[in-house]
């Protein structure tokens, strides 16, 4: 019998590893990126068990994490490093953070390794129930599979009216990597706040650690690049020397949130930022992509009709995904929404919340979230 076709428009991480999955398990599958070449900003990023998983089974895990730190805690503190929550990790609950770029160009590896036919410069323009994918060039094709994995500001997702809606967020972000200095620890993420600022310390590898900075859209001096470095460390003292070693350079990006009505119509779905993007409070947007696209394949492996195994996916993320994207939201609220005179109320509530049972099963869900059809073995 022929194998099954997929098309999916967009090279990042989720689109990838779609790709990737599809092709191991004998699609025939091709990848458009409207980008000349594949390239990815290279900060760090937060990978929980559940995308950990996801790689193990692509293959992907040893190159994605070869110079990755292993996290043992995931710590909140107040500006001046007094501790507010931690969340420990663990074995069959790790996280691992390695740069972005490790990851990227691990997962290209694994598309390559299966047979998936990655065009770059291929623009989509469009993709429509009944499995039609038009490109930029004129040109038209058909596939069992249609995907739109084209980001948070996705035009395709549009094409198949799933947008319900987005929120542009009230918070902005700075990434970027630092050299590492062994006056930090190398497996605790520690993340300082200061009334709507933020400032993370993640370790990331042997010679980098990656910085993420957060604070109101609107707040100019905070969002200003490069890094108005007194501001920080008169906002942070308690690492204050840390804030002096900060880069020039960084990358500024508008948190944002997407929600979609439904995901899929036919033969043709979204995936990833397109679907659900989320402010990165939990770490957790990238993860969810990765489970998203393991469940959609494992579906397809059940039953061979896309337009049944569609909704039936659906069925089966939406309430996970959903699940995550609320907690950042709720996450992003306190953080950001919280008056001059609550903070010291804000802080004892979120001490003493963290410690509960209830707090800890619904912040991890989706971190801890076995991917449906996932080959580890823990
Ligand atoms: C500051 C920050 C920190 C984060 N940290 C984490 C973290 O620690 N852990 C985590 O899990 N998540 C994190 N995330 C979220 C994570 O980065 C995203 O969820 C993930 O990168 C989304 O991948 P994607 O493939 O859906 O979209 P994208 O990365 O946006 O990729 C979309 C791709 O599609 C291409 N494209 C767009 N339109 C078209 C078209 N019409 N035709 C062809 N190609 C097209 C684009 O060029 C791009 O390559 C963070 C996000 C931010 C902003």
């Amino acid at each position: 019998m022929a194998p099954r076709t997929a098309e999916i428009a967009g090279a990042g991480l989720a689109g990838l590893t779609l790709a990737t999955r599809l092709a191991q398990l004998g699609w025939h599958v091709r990848l458009h990126e409207r980008n000349d070449e594949l390239r990815m900003y290279g900060a760090g990023i937060w990978l929980w068990e559940s995308g950990l998983q996801t790689l193990e089974t692509l293959g992907a895990f040893d190159q994605a994490t070869k110079r990755a730190r292993t996290i043992r805690e995931w710590r909140i503190a107040d500006h001046g490093g007094k501790p507010l929550m931690s969340r420990y990790t663990g074995p069959g609950d790790r996280m691992l953070l390695p740069p972005r770029a490790d990851l990227y160009a691990a997962l290209i590896a694994r598309a390559e390794y299966y047979g998936v036919d990655i065009v770059t410069s291929s623009l989509v323009t469009g993709m429509s129930a009944d499995g039609r994918i038009e490109y930029a060039n004129g040109k038209t094709s058909r596939a069992d599979l249609v995907v739109a994995a084209d980001g948070a500001y996705s035009r395709l997702r549009e094409s198949i009216f799933c947008t319900a809606w987005m929120d542009f967020g009230s918070q902005a972000g700075i990434r970027m990597l630092i050299d590492r200095s062994d006056d930090q620890p190398d497996d605790t993420i520690i993340e300082y706040w200061h009334g709507a600022r933020r400032l993370l310390f993640n370790p990331c590898t042997d010679e980098q650690d990656y910085i993420f900075l957060s604070a109101p859209v609107g707040d100019d001096r905070a969002g200003r690049l490069p890094v108005d470095r007194d501001l920080w460390a008169a906002d942070f003292p308690a690492v204050a020397d840390l804030v002096h070693r900060f880069a020039e350079d960084g990358r500024w990006d508008r948190l944002v949130n997407v929600r979609c009505r439904r995901w899929s119509a036919g033969h043709a779905a979204v995936l990833g930022d397109a679907a659900h993007a989320m402010p990165p409070n939990l770490g957790q947007a990238a993860n969810t992509a990765f489970i998203n696209a393991m469940a959609l394949a494992a579906l397809a492996e059940q039953n061979k009709d896309i337009t049944t195994v569609l909704p039936e996916w659906e069925r089966r993320q939406k309430a996970i995904t959903d699940h995550v994207q609320r907690w950042s939201y709720y996450y992003g609220f306190v953080l950001g929404h919280c008056p001059s005179p609550l903070l010291g109320t804000r802080a004892r509530t979120l001490g003493r919340l963290s410690q509960t049972q209830w707090f800890d099963r619904n912040l991890n869900r989706g971190a801890r979230h076995q991917p449906m059809g996932s080959l580890a073995v823990h």
